[in-house]
């Protein structure tokens, strides 16, 4: 956690991040906050893709997701370009439907998924299977069964549980499936800063320090039924300093030339994980996928040159950065309500049930009242949702038109990662759509739920 975001959440109501000040403009756009396709459109309405928010709005209702597709499809060429001999894994559980398994297969990207439902979303969108890598650290008989039946690249192995239950699976099927070994290396990253630990009190993957991770590779090697690719590992999410990465491919490799050394192996894969930061504030400052590139090359590069490793084929597993900034979700505004001269509270119509990382996290958010442009003075804003909760905050601290008033709409960048993931029916909010907006021209892709979807599985 970031030492502006202490306390901002619970208790000490009056305070607000030192960072955050009164724009000079409180219709402008910090453009690294939005998808690369949102202005102001002359009316002062948001435009994404040349259509205006006002529209999406009569259109689809709110609480919606707007995705500009242009924007994502760019993020996946501009990943594409910059690791150009490497596969980029979309890390599904950001957020998956068909239709973005669709647009990230036809931009040239493999997928992880780490459950059977996000197997079954990829494969009924036509997601080619052995461009598939499959996670999870408590991956059942069914779903790895699903796994070696549909064809899938990979899968990442977790435990020595799962090592013989897919041993045991292929063994029955006569199949050889290409595995990683997912590695717990003592590395955990959150934003800013990381920790490097000897030994990782975590349910992900083997431990380095302990010899699991080893142990592992020596058995799957030795019993042969599967073939091991190479190693895993994924050190944390919303990272921002490549420094974590050195420390992890470090310790990476050092367990790729013991394991040449031992079993005279040198194993042609490896996979760096995902977890590349991006902007929800101005505070956030994510490096652009070719600078992080070139620095996760160097490191590799060089730990491969003191081992004397040949270097393998590189994999990494953005999530985030490929779906998170391509979204923001448009709320209606329902109540205004000044406590006590203390705060601002702007009530909207979704909140922890579309959006739970500031609740759970206590992430931070950007807001802007996104139906009209203001020339009043800006107010600063808490914008909560519609829960029986004190907790549910979308954004903590925002400054807001002082006439935001009922009915004006409010958009939240960067809510394209794990908020529809995520998404909940606290209170029996049915969840909102998606709608995806290219050249002029939406598309709804995941449609609202309705209360009949709720009531069709109370079957009582
Ligand atoms: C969650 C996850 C990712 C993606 O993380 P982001 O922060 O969304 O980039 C990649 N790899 C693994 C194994 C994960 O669990």
């Amino acid at each position: 956690m970031r030492a502006h975001e202490a306390g901002a959440l619970h208790g000490d109501i009056g305070s607000r991040p030192p960072w955050l000040r009164p724009p000079g403009d409180v219709n402008a756009l910090v453009p690294q906050l939005w998808p690369r396709n949102v202005t102001r459109a002359a009316d002062g309405a948001l435009a994404v893709a040349g259509l205006s928010v006002r529209d999406l709005a009569a259109e689809y209702g709110t609480p919606v997701y707007v995705l500009d597709e242009d924007d994502l499809r760019t993020r996946c060429r501009e990943f594409r370009a910059a690791f150009p001999d490497a596969d980029v894994y979309y890390a599904g559980k950001a957020f998956l439907c068909r239709a973005v398994v669709r647009m990230i297969a036809e931009e040239g990207m493999f997928l992880d998924v780490c459950t059977g439902g996000e197997l079954a979303t990829a494969l009924s969108a036509g997601m080619p299977p052995e461009r598939i890598g499959f996670h999870g650290n408590n991956k059942s008989v069914a779903e790895l069964s699903r796994a070696l039946d549909a064809g899938v690249g990979r899968i990442i192995l977790d435990s020595f549980t799962e090592i013989d239950r897919l041993t045991a699976l292929a063994r029955e099927r006569g199949v050889r499936p290409r595995v990683l070994i997912r590695v717990t290396v003592g590395v955990e990253a959150h934003t800013h800063e990381f920790i490097a630990t000897a030994h990782e009190d975590q349910k992900f993957g083997f431990s380095l320090a302990g010899g699991a991770a080893a142990a592992a590779a020596f058995k799957v090697i030795d019993e042969d039924v599967l073939e091991l690719r190479g190693l895993h590992s994924h050190i944390g999410s919303q990272i921002f300093d490549a420094s974590g990465f050195e420390v992890s491919a470090r310790r990476v490799l050092g367990l790729q030339a013991q394991i040449r050394d031992a079993r005279g192996v040198e194993l042609p894969e490896l996979d760096l994980g995902g977890g590349f930061g991006i902007a929800y504030t101005t505070q956030d400052d994510p490096a652009a996928p070719h600078d992080l590139a070139k620095r996760l090359r160097k490191i590799v590069d060089g730990e491969c040159a003191a081992e004397k490793l040949a270097v393998p084929h590189l994999s990494i597993e953005p999530g985030r950065a490929i779906v998170g900034p391509a979204v923001f979700t448009l709320y209606e505004v329902g109540t205004v309500k000044d406590v006590d001269g203390i705060r601002t509270y702007v009530s909207v119509d979704g909140g922890m049930s579309d959006n739970i990382r500031t609740a759970l996290y206590d992430a931070s958010y950007s807001a802007t009242v996104a139906n009209r442009a203001s020339s009043v003075e800006p107010l600063l804003a808490r914008v909560v949702g519609k829960h029986c909760e004190s907790g549910d905050i979308v954004v903590k601290d925002e400054f807001l038109p002082a006439d935001v008033q009922p009915g004006d709409l409010v958009a939240v960048p960067g809510t394209g990662a794990y908020c529809r993931s995520m998404a909940s029916n606290y209170n029996h909010v049915p969840r909102p759509s998606v709608v995806a907006v290219r050249d002029g021209r939406a598309r709804l892709i995941v449609r609202r739920e309705t209360e009949e979807d709720l009531l069709a599985l109370d079957v009582g």
